[in-house]
């Protein structure tokens, strides 16, 4: 019987993936080790190994040793082959920046939302995107970063606590306006498709804790971020914590983010001991003396790990993240939390799970619009074999 469904454009386009995939692994690898390893013959690879120098994506690189002694030729990516353009939507500001295939970051602007009308955010937006398009045409793809919940089927932010401004904006709308293919994910999702390459891990279960202006989650698992239905799985900030507790934009009561998201937890500070602090970062630098300042640490330690509780009994992860914006204190943080774990987690689980506290130094968000759309062009080749 046929195998139905695999036409021969999918074979050439499998096993010009298979051939790059070998190269990105392997940097300096010869066309008979690629033979050998996937059962091609030296002709085919040759062939698309050309077709693959004739687009620039890879190139010759040097002499190496071949396997019969004789002197061979290793082949190498191209990654200055062409750029995608990742876009941090964030509360407060959004970020264009510019990345080669290496995810190697080239320039990036911040930008402050100018207007109340959010029917203006997208012209806008798309007359910055084209400043960068202009000055270069091998731009192959935008990713974005959206703050949760995003629906990635229909392109909208669902609902944005503490700014509602860009409720219900529509991402998709920019291609518009934009001739360049546009995909586009939930912060924290984004965020967790690059602690892999930045912390060099292997483990297929990863989860990313973002602690930021609002709480989310990003879940790998067997290497895959888990989306959901419509891309919204992994939105912890809106896991209640209290079912009697604060009212949410969500109609939930008690929710996660009203406590531990760095902008709930300025309103609280600021509201229960009469302070005016703007951020969050002001709170952990100017009040380490103050009384308040340790039970307000404990009590930031305690809702931050309900909720990694949660993510660990969920999704059972071999290792967590905690990063975001939240971080900026996480010398004082860092031990409570680990308490607290030890205390409520079952004991063989918190053993087997590794605890990684970033800095903040890195924006993983930012970073992660990079890794997420290289994996998608490196899945979908004909965004990469229309530059030359
Ligand atoms: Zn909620």
């Amino acid at each position: 019987m046929l195998n139905q469904g695999i036409n021969l454009a999918d074979i050439k386009e499998t096993n010009n993936s298979r051939v790059i995939n070998l190269i990105l692994n392997q940097e300096n690898i010869t066309r008979s080790e690629i033979s050998d390893i996937t059962q091609l013959t030296l002709a085919s690879i040759s062939k698309i190994t050309k077709k693959l120098i004739d687009y620039k994506l890879i190139y010759e690189s040097k002499y190496v040793k071949g396997k019969s002694g004789r002197r061979a030729i290793g082949l190498a990516f191209n990654y200055n082959h062409s750029y995608i353009l990742g876009v941090k939507i964030s509360r407060g500001y959004y970020q264009i920046s510019l990345f080669n295939l290496k995810c190697e970051l080239q320039e990036s602007f911040k930008y402050d939302y100018v207007l109340d009308d959010a029917e203006l955010f997208i012209p806008i937006l798309a007359e910055n995107i084209k400043k960068f398009i202009k000055k270069r045409s091998d731009i192959i793809l935008i990713s974005f970063a959206v703050p949760g919940p995003f629906n990635h089927k229909t392109g909208r932010i669902e609902l944005m606590t503490e700014y509602t401004y860009l409720d219900q904006v529509n991402i998709y709308e920019l291609s518009d306006y934009i001739d360049v293919p546009i995909i586009a994910n939930q912060d924290a999702n984004v965020a967790c498709s690059a602690v892999a390459g930045y912390y060099q891990l292997e483990e297929d279960t990863l989860a990313f804790y973002y602690l930021d202006k609002g709480v989310g989650a990003g879940i790998t698992s067997s290497y895959e971020l888990i989306k959901g239905n419509l891309g919204t799985a992994g939105e912890v900030g809106h896991i209640s914590i209290d079912y009697n507790g604060k009212d949410c934009s969500c109609g939930n009561k008690g929710c996660l983010e009203l406590y531990c998201s760095t902008l709930s937890a300025i309103h609280e500070i600021n509201e229960r001991y009469g302070t005016n602090f703007k951020d969050i970062e002001c709170f952990f630098s100017q009040t380490q003396n103050k009384s308040y300042f340790k039970e307000t640490i404990n009590r930031l330690a305690k809702y931050i790990s309900i909720g990694a509780l949660n993510i660990i009994n969920a999704y059972n992860p071999s290792i967590i993240v905690f990063g975001g914006e939240m971080m900026k204190g996480v010398e004082y943080l860092k031990e409570p939390i680990l308490q607290m774990l030890e205390k409520n987690v079952v004991k063989n689980i918190y053993s087997e799970t590794n605890l990684i506290f970033s800095d903040n130094s890195y924006d993983f968000v930012l970073y992660g619009t990079a890794y997420i759309g290289v994996d998608y062009v490196l899945n979908n080749l004909s965004l990469l074999l229309k530059y030359k």
